[in-house]
């Protein structure tokens, strides 16, 4: 077998160890070999590249990848479960950035002269999509890490700029297509970057993790591309699994959120905060709180408990304490079991991988299609700094910002009580009905502080 068939093996061996991963990915049971899949592959595509003849600045390259171990290893062990959307926003820019520094490498490493149309319009493609990436990814870390304000910034004529530098762009790709000009394309390199800023400015913080699964894609697009410069397949493979699982996540999660994506995109929505931080919500509508104890002694005599954890079980960073309780009351007998909520948090999969953390067995968590139809014969539908996802003006009220949105049906259960901090909204800043209902009782405070005073009093009861 020639050198060069083993390298192309090995590539197809990484291409396949890709698509593997990606399965295992799928479910949180199989995700952390899913994960070393991936990472084998990759290092079986990185060792293949390194035997190619001919390849030059191996000690520059060396230096890149000692550099992206020092940065990446420390940040990937140290970053919070909640910062996890903006660390993938990081790491996404720097992909979708090197992407159009391969492709302009190329260009101008060959004669533009005598480049094939196509291979013209792959490195154009390369170049725009991959800094309309970069910069629209570290304007979405901005905001995430709230260096920027995190309010979708409008100012007037927006619509008729964004209009203009779309048309310039246009114009300059159809321009270098005919002519190969290398200025020209640096010009397109700025303006991509400049496309790339202005397209995340107007989302809300809150809507930005969706945007970053949108760029994911888009760097997994630009990457392709650089392969097909580059002639590398297995660039080609990984870059268009990325493009396309990139897109399949933004379209699911545009979908368990029940808004269009261009909705999500362009509205703005997510920005608007409207109830007080009082116990007296709109028009003064009271509601009724509770103590530690009450609330311990009705758990401690129910049959059976379903916790509903959201965004404020991973603030609170809870799940250690969640998982005390329910373990607390089924050794007294109680069924408990999660419904998890598929976008429940700030990025898809958040409460698997938070109750993962904590131990928590697979068998207790229900997703949201499972848990709906056992709640009306719940006795506690405890939920946990969840908020948006149990809305039910979701389901009963058109004309409401979320309304089409599955929820987990709590106001079902025969009792419901909610741990969060105030009365603030959640992330769609909308009031919930729930929280005035009759049959619900407020625990006021942070989620691990109040779920410690409750497994202390379900011990007691
Ligand atoms: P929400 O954002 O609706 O509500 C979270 C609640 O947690 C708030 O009302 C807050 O109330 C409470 N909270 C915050 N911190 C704490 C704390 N330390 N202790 C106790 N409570 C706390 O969360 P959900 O999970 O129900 O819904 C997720 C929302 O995010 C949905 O609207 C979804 O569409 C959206 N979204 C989800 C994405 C995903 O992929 N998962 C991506 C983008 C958006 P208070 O301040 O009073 O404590």
């Amino acid at each position: 077998m020639s050198r060069g068939t083993a390298i192309d093996l090995c590539y197809l061996v990484a291409a396949i160890g890709f698509i593997i991963a990606l399965k295992g990915l799928s479910s949180p049971r199989h995700a952390r070999t899913g994960n070393l899949v991936a990472a084998a592959g990759m290092a079986l595509a990185i060792g293949a590249t390194f035997a190619r003849t001919g390849l030059g600045h191996i000690g520059l390259i060396v230096i890149a990848m000692v550099i992206g171990v020092a940065i990446g290893v420390p940040a990937a062990r140290l970053v919070k479960m909640t910062a996890m959307p903006q660390m993938v926003a990081a790491f996404n820019g720097v992909g979708g950035g090197a992407a159009a520094v391969v492709s302009i490498t190329e260009f101008l490493g060959s004669d533009p002269k005598t480049l094939a149309t196509y291979k013209v319009l792959e490195v154009i493609f390369g170049v725009l999509v991959g800094s309309v990436s970069l910069s629209g990814s570290a304007l979405a870390f901005a905001k995430l890490q709230e260096m920027m304000s995190t309010r979708p910034i409008t100012y007037p004529a927006q619509q008729v700029i964004n209009g203009i530098v779309g048309l310039t762009i246009l114009g300059f790709v159809l321009t270098i297509l005919v002519t190969s000009s290398t200025l020209l394309l640096w010009i397109l390199l700025g303006l991509s970057l400049v496309l790339g800023v202005i397209f995340v400015l107007p989302i809300g913080g809150a809507d930005v993790p969706v945007l970053i699964s949108l760029l994911n894609s888009f760097t997994g697009l630009a990457v392709a591309a650089s392969g097909f410069t580059l002639d590398s397949n297995v660039l080609v493979v990984a870059g268009t699994l990325v493009g396309a699982s990139g897109m399949l996540l933004t379209r699911m999660m545009s979908v368990a959120m029940g808004r269009s994506l261009p909705n999500i995109l362009f509205s703005a929505f997510g920005s608007v905060v409207t109830a007080s931080g009082s116990t007296e919500g709109e028009g003064g509508r009271s509601v009724r709180a509770g103590t530690p104890e009450d609330i311990g002694t009705l758990l401690a005599y129910s049959r059976r408990v379903v916790i509903v954890p959201g965004y404020g079980l991973a603030v609170a960073q809870a799940q250690h304490t969640a998982k005390e309780l329910a373990d607390t009351l089924l050794a007294k007998g109680v069924e408990v079991f999660y419904a998890i909520h598929p976008v429940a948090g700030r990025m898809p999969g958040h409460m698997n991988v938070l109750l993962a953390e904590a131990n928590v067995p697979y068998e207790e968590l229900k997703e949201m299609d499972e848990a709906n139809p056992e709640m009306p014969a719940t006795d506690v539908a405890l939920v946990v700094g969840a908020n948006d996802t149990v809305n039910p003006a979701a389901r009963d009220t058109p004309g409401s910002p979320i309304y089409g949105m599955p929820i987990i049906n709590a106001d079902e259960a025969q009792h419901v009580v909610f741990l969060k901090r105030s009365m603030r909204p959640g992330f769609a800043g909308i009031d919930n009905a729930l929280l005035y209902d009759p049959k619900t009782t407020m625990l006021f405070g942070d989620a691990k502080d109040t779920l410690q005073k409750l497994v202390a009093a379900v011990k007691k009861a």
